[in-house]
């Protein structure tokens, strides 16, 4: 039985992740490599993009061949691979074909997907809420991104944005979030909203702050955690998923942010049993938005391999 291999890529704002990604006919998926390149999104997209399109054809070439790519990008594109709104990346990225620029460039094809959505189907299939049915996933950092995964799948609605959980409205009349709504929970508590609020630089100055007592950075730290908390309540409320998994830098504070998280999602939920209630940290790290491309990936381009969906109907497709 031969595995499949794919390059999963995380384009973030500072860095790009790459993995090499190994799926087996039967068995668990293997991470063979993790690796990093600057992003240089100063350059413009059109440098960017040739660049990127430079290394993964030059993997493919001496490491490869791979299957397929599959690209998690920060933001959002419409079902050409158009993009219409990336965050944290500088430049004209507004209108530009990602998809088309890929397929013209790659040796290989190419997946895009969300990277919040790519985070989701990682920790959801292959992380910590692998066995679980429904998983609702949050990612907290400079943005605060989201997921929700049934049965070993990603669902993402008639509209393709199902999952955002951190762009429900936690705040009514609260700070402007940068999808235009007021009060979401993304405006009250990412990195820079929750730095601000305990007047540090950084959130890491936040919870060094609040480990060495500093009463503004304990306040801002229960502030944010309330308000993520109102947002995961409002979805265990209205989802019933077996499983909360919370990852990005932020969680990394563990039981510092998950503490005031998990407080306020008990004051919030009271149709469901407290024992229900499962919140659990991400376990595969920084790669996981970098592993669920390549597992986004591995979905477009074949049959099921390592997926929990029911076996097919007799006479299904
Ligand atoms: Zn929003």
């Amino acid at each position: 039985m031969t595995a499949h291999r794919y390059l999963g890529v995380d384009l973030g704002a500072t860095n790009t992740k790459m993995v090499v990604l190994s799926i087996p006919a039967a068995g668990e998926p293997v991470i063979e490599s993790v690796d990093s390149i600057p992003t240089g999104g100063a350059e413009g997209h059109e440098a960017v993009l040739a660049r990127m399109i430079d290394v993964f054809n030059k993997r493919h070439d001496e490491e490869g061949p791979f299957t397929a790519l599959g690209m998690g990008t920060p933001g959002l594109f419409d079902a050409d691979g158009v993009v219409e709104i990336f965050t944290n990346l500088p430049g004209q990225w507004r209108g530009v074909p990602l998809q088309r620029i890929l397929d013209n460039g790659l040796a290989m094809s190419a997946t895009l997907i969300n990277d919040a959505r790519a985070f989701t189907l990682a920790e959801g299939r292959i992380g910590a809420g692998k066995g679980a049915g429904i998983v609702v996933c949050m990612t907290l950092g400079t943005g605060i991104g989201g997921g929700i995964m049934i049965d070993g799948e990603l669902f993402r609605g008639a509209t393709g944005f199902a999952g955002e959980i951190a762009h429900q409205t936690v705040l009514p009349d609260g700070p402007l979030c940068g999808c235009g709504n007021y009060g979401c929970a993304e405006g009250v508590a990412r990195s820079d909203r929750l730095a601000a609020m305990a007047g540090t630089e950084t959130v890491e100055e936040v919870f060094a702050g609040l480990a060495e007592g500093d009463e503004r950075c304990a306040d801002a730290v229960a502030t944010a955690g309330k308000y993520l908390g109102i947002a995961i309540a409002n979805a265990i409320t209205f989802l019933g998923p077996d499983r909360v998994v919370i990852g990005g830098g932020i969680a990394a504070a563990g039981d510092a942010i998950f503490d005031p998280i998990r407080a306020s999602v008990h004051e919030h939920v009271t149709l469901v049993a407290p024992e229900l209630i499962d919140i659990r940290p991400a376990v595969l790290g920084s790669e996981a938005g970098a592993v669920g491309a390549a597992l986004a990936a591995a979905d477009a381009a074949g049959p099921p391999s390592d997926r929990r969906r029911p076996a097919a109907r007799p006479g299904s497709a």
